[in-house]
């Protein structure tokens, strides 16, 4: 080896990347990968489940590249990895050699993953996701299989059904229920039953606002623990039930109407989905005509919904706490900011899936 193809500097230094001996430049820290060289490396990257051939299906050519193959003395030329993660890599037309800058090793390091996981994002919709959606008016996720079995998700999802059937099945419970485990706002602005505080997320007025919230708390709530752990899952999933309630509180301090349900806490979900998993779909149904859409796009229709009802119910009264929807709504895209970086940080093929460079077919 020669020359660095993109520097020109003289340093390049035998480096081990993936298990291959490669050559690096040791002034732009990007590296040189002769024919097979990268296959070879991505093979064991991907933990050696099965051999990669990227370099047979590099994605559409580019252009020409300003690094020069020092082997062939010729311009290399421009690539996509592949179609559908359009990083960017330089290969000579002669020697096939493939040249990576020092930014591109983690992302191209991913590469079988990534190409893994899109063959999930990437489903088409189909009949059995037109008929459960046309029948149930709920979306379908497209997203990843969680890694771990969400217990916290599913012990959720128990637990709200098993309060409900406590008083929620008819007889005398159901007062006695709401009476004392319901917010009511006029009580906890006077500092009384502050307890409703919680409890009032984990109850329900009736089978439908039972069904529809736990639907939603299936299908992002898996992935959402996965991604944060057990424990932070669960206290930012309080958390947002709680700006639900304190701005539901604050809409309307002296309420006597008694207000229930996950939906606050939930509404905080989607605002972390929202930010987290922007490879993802949710699939959106106009009348009989469905579509995949972005998770930015879902709920960002959905919040919209929610202040148009605002302005609506103002008029003609109606019982969805619109205020605690946009509260827990914030209160999640909060929370989704804040900790975006550390939660990138520890899940770095949820990074790069949500890098510009992915894309995902709607
Ligand atoms: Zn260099
Ligand atoms: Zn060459």
């Amino acid at each position: 080896m020669k020359n660095c193809p993109s520097c020109n500097s003289s340093k390049m230094r035998k480096y081990e990347f993936h298990q291959q001996e490669v050559d690096q430049c040791q002034a732009c820290h990007g590296i040189w990968l002769e024919l097979g060289e990268l296959d070879g490396a991505l093979s064991v990257a991907d933990n050696g489940n099965s051999q990669v051939y990227m370099e047979e299906t590099l994605g559409e050519i580019l252009g020409e590249s300003k690094c020069h193959c020092h082997v062939c003395d010729k311009k290399l030329s421009r690539y996509h990895l592949m179609s559908g993660f359009e990083v960017e890599v330089d290969t000579c037309s002669s020697c096939y050699g493939v040249w990576l800058d020092h930014e591109e090793l983690e992302k191209v390091s991913q590469s079988p993953a990534i190409a893994k996981a899109l063959l999930e994002l990437d489903k088409p919709v189909h009949k059995r996701t037109w008929l459960f959606q046309f029948l149930s008016q709920m979306p379908v996720e497209y997203n990843l299989k969680p890694k771990r079995t969400p217990w916290v998700t599913y012990a959720l999802l128990v637990f709200n059904v098993l309060i409900f059937m406590s008083y929620g099945l008819g007889g005398s419970s159901e007062d006695f229920a709401f009476n004392n485990f319901a917010l009511h706002s006029d009580q906890v602005s006077h500092g009384q039953q502050l307890w409703t505080l919680l409890t009032h997320m984990y109850m329900h007025g009736g089978l439908m606002h039972l069904v529809g919230n736990m639907y939603f708390l299936y299908i992002i709530g898996d992935n959402l623990e996965d991604t944060l752990g057990r424990g932070k899952f669960i206290l930012y999933y309080t958390l947002c039930g709680l700006g639900a309630a304190v701005a539901q509180i604050l809409a309307d301090p002296n309420s006597m109407i008694p207000m229930v349900g996950a939906s606050g806490a939930i509404a905080g979900l989607f605002g972390m989905y929202l930010l987290w998993f922007r490879h993802a779909s949710l699939t959106f149904m106009i009348i009989v005509y469905q579509k995949k859409v972005s998770p930015v796009i879902f709920f960002g229709f959905w919040i919209l919904t929610n202040i148009l009802g605002l302005y609506l119910a103002n008029e003609s009264g109606g019982g969805v706490a619109y205020w605690a929807h946009i509260g827990g709504f914030i209160a999640g895209i909060a929370i989704g900011l804040l900790v975006k970086k550390k939660v990138f940080a520890a899940n770095p093929l949820l990074a790069i899936l949500n890098s510009h460079e992915v894309k995902v077919k709607r």
